[in-house]
């Protein structure tokens, strides 16, 4: 049997993405996808628009957010997957968390201010076109404005903690970000749990924290954590009894890490999360 190419992490224009929904859901069938989730940062606006194309060409589409939270002084993304999107909980809470995204891009342009860089927030809008304004956004109007020589670089230079577009914010909890997942009927998973950088003390509690606050997932294999991380993340998985989850964070390209598509299969004995799906588990 071939294993079908599943991939559960994406952004569009809704957030820091560069294709719109519909031209992301068009790449990824030339990708050779046959299964998406479209992953917006505290955005689900685009699932809809995204739907409808996947619907027609053939690709099974699943509703998805990318939600930011701070646990134990940390930010952290939790993906929701396969939930209601009519669900008016989330919506608002949604809506609330980017709200909270304006007023941090605000404080985000004031710290560049004092770098001597000036009408940040304005450029970093013209990026963001409607949806809320991200670090991502900063960084591709400070690229084209010559501060660094791509976005890569503007985040290690102004973007990340100790630099002067770096702000402290106070996301979601935990806690709050699951439930709402959970009420909406959907399946909360750890994002790239590679990225957080934590330690064999910290990784275990954050998986015991989210397994007792009804989390189900973890993404063993992401496009934005290192490939050796693989079989850390599969073991805990299984020790804590979550499912694996796979997406390649892709955001158009050239600013991604990894290509879409092009997810390695899941380490033997990892129990992967598309089982809870009847629609996904019927093609294997
Ligand atoms: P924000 O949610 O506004 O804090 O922005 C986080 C987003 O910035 C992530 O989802 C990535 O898309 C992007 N990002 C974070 N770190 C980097 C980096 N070092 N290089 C490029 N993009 C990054
Ligand atoms: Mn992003
Ligand atoms: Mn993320
Ligand atoms: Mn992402």
């Amino acid at each position: 049997m071939i294993t079908p190419i599943i991939d559960l992490h994406c952004h569009s224009t809704i957030s820091d993405g560069l294709f719109s929904p519909e031209d992301l859901v068009r790449y990824a069938h030339s990708k050779n996808v046959q299964v998406l989730a479209l992953t917006d940062h505290d955005d689900i606006d685009g699932l809809e628009r995204a739907k409808g194309i996947a619907n027609s060409l053939g690709i099974i589409f699943i509703n998805g957010v990318e939600i930011s939270v701070t646990w134990r002084k940390r930010t952290l993304h939790i993906v929701g997957l396969n939930f209601n999107s009519d669900d008016k909980g989330l919506n608002d809470s949604l809506k609330a968390i980017r709200e909270g995204r304006d007023s941090r891009a605000e404080k985000i342009a004031h710290g560049l201010g004092m770098a001597g860089i000036m009408g940040s927030l304005e450029g970093a809008r013209s990026y963001s076109k409607d949806g809320a304004v991200g670090r991502i956004h900063f960084a591709q109007y400070l690229t084209k404005k010559g501060h660094a020589k791509d976005v890569k670089a503007v985040f290690k230079k102004f973007l990340t903690p100790g630099k002067p577009g770096y702000v402290e914010h106070l996301w979601a909890d935990l806690e709050s970000a699951v439930s709402w997942i959970t009420k909406a009927g959907g399946d909360a998973v750890i994002a790239h749990p590679g990225r957080y950088d934590m330690g064999s003390k910290l990784y275990p509690q954050l998986m015991e924290d989210f397994r007792g606050l009804g989390g189900v997932g973890i993404e063993v294999l992401s496009g934005s954590q290192d490939p050796s991380q693989t079989n850390y993340f599969a073991n805990l998985a299984n020790e804590f009894g979550l499912l694996a989850s796979c997406g390649s964070d892709f955001h158009g390209p050239g600013i991604s890490f990894r290509q879409m598509g092009q997810i390695q299969k899941l380490p033997q004995g990892c129990e992967p999360i598309w089982n809870r799906w009847p629609v996904v588990k019927d093609l294997n």
